[in-house]
């Protein structure tokens, strides 16, 4: 029975593998002094679904993020300070579904969950249910540097990033006329479309020291029930990092990713197993699939390769190395090519 379940998982893999929704760095340099990777979630995202203006505003708003993050790791600086560079304009932009433009709970509030992890030493810090911090990967880091726990939650998350003089705002800064839209169209119609689960903003990076970082940050899913925890604060599930292994950032249906342990179970498939990063995140992206759900991942391992696995149709994404920019929306590999103009 165990044998025909890790056939089945392998033949999902290699059909995942098929479909083309995997991409990764055949042809950037294979060890690159170093490398950030974001994605802005993933989920049914096709070309007729954006205008053209809306479609360059995303590649513009990724290029923001990236070259954020590039500008402290181009310096010397260190993975964990980039991908947290890399989060806060997305967090700010109300394109995704991260601080500004995250999405509505049921009572037409926003909670707002994020982590954050340094692969030197496993250090990690994490926030879930934030209703006051207008960064929440702030907040989250501030709990990894400031604290010995490595998760806080509700209003003591957000007393907590106070304390350490993070910037604070009403909760009502969080919302936008289109996620209140979608958040009453699932409230009337009780049923949720791929773009209610998405949007989540994430980034995975190594410096040039080798060190890998991981960061992950959301407003959940459209209509959670108030006190919903997904899988964006919980280690292990959406964010990892482990110096010499590799740093995983994910998006997508949570309840799933919390199920597989996504983020860790592909670093542990990568440090346990002869895999390269890709075929580890495939086989875990394809036992999230067989259960039902949907989404992605970013990964990056200790040489600097890296990974998009997704089973939707889009995945907003992109890199950034010494050798230049690449971003990208829809499934098809041209579209890298297409964002890199
Ligand atoms: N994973 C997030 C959650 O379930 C949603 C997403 O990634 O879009 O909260």
């Amino acid at each position: 029975m165990r044998a025909t379940i890790t056939l089945l998982t392998i033949f999902a893999a290699m059909f995942l593998g098929a479909c083309g929704f995997s991409q990764s760095s055949s042809e950037p340099n294979p060890e690159p002094a170093w490398r950030l990777v974001i994605h802005g979630g993933a989920g049914v995202i096709l070309r007729e679904h954006l205008t053209v203006e809306e479609e360059a505003a995303y590649h513009a708003a990724l290029r923001t993020a990236l070259e954020a993050g590039a500008e402290v790791l181009r310096s010397g600086g260190s993975a964990v300070d980039a991908v947290q560079a890399a989060l806060v304009p997305m967090e700010n932009d109300p394109r995704f579904n991260a601080g500004h433009g995250a999405v509505y709970t049921a009572d037409l509030r926003h909670e707002l969950d994020a982590s954050i992890m340094d692969g030197q030493g496993r250090n990690a810090g994490a926030v879930a249910g934030l209703s006051r911090v207008k960064n929440p990967i702030r907040a989250a880091r501030a709990v990894m540097e400031h604290s010995e726990h490595v998760m806080f939650a509700g209003e003591g998350a957000d007393a907590f990033a106070e304390t350490f003089g993070l910037e604070m705002v009403e909760n009502a800064y969080f919302g936008t006329e289109q996620r209140r839209i979608a958040v009453q169209r699932v409230l009337e119609t009780r049923s949720r479309t791929s773009a209610d689960k998405s949007g989540t903003v994430g980034a995975v990076a190594i410096d040039m020291a080798g060190n890998l970082a991981a960061a992950t940050s959301t407003g959940g899913m459209t209509a959670k029930a108030p006190g919903r925890v997904g899988d964006v604060p919980l280690i292990g599930a959406a964010t990892y990092a482990q110096n010499g292994v590799c740093a995983v950032s994910s998006t997508g249906h949570g309840e799933y990713f919390i199920r597989v342990g996504v983020a860790r179970a592909i670093c542990a498939r990568r440090e346990l197993k002869d895999e390269s990063l890709e075929t580890a995140a495939e086989i875990i992206l394809s036992e999230v699939a067989a259960l039902g759900g949907q989404g992605g991942v970013i990964a990056l391992d200790e040489t600097g390769a890296y990974t998009y696995v997704f089973n939707s149709p889009g995945m907003y994404r992109g890199r950034i190395d010494e050798d230049g920019v690449e971003t990208a929306i829809f499934g098809q590999r041209n579209a890298i090519l297409e964002g890199e103009g």
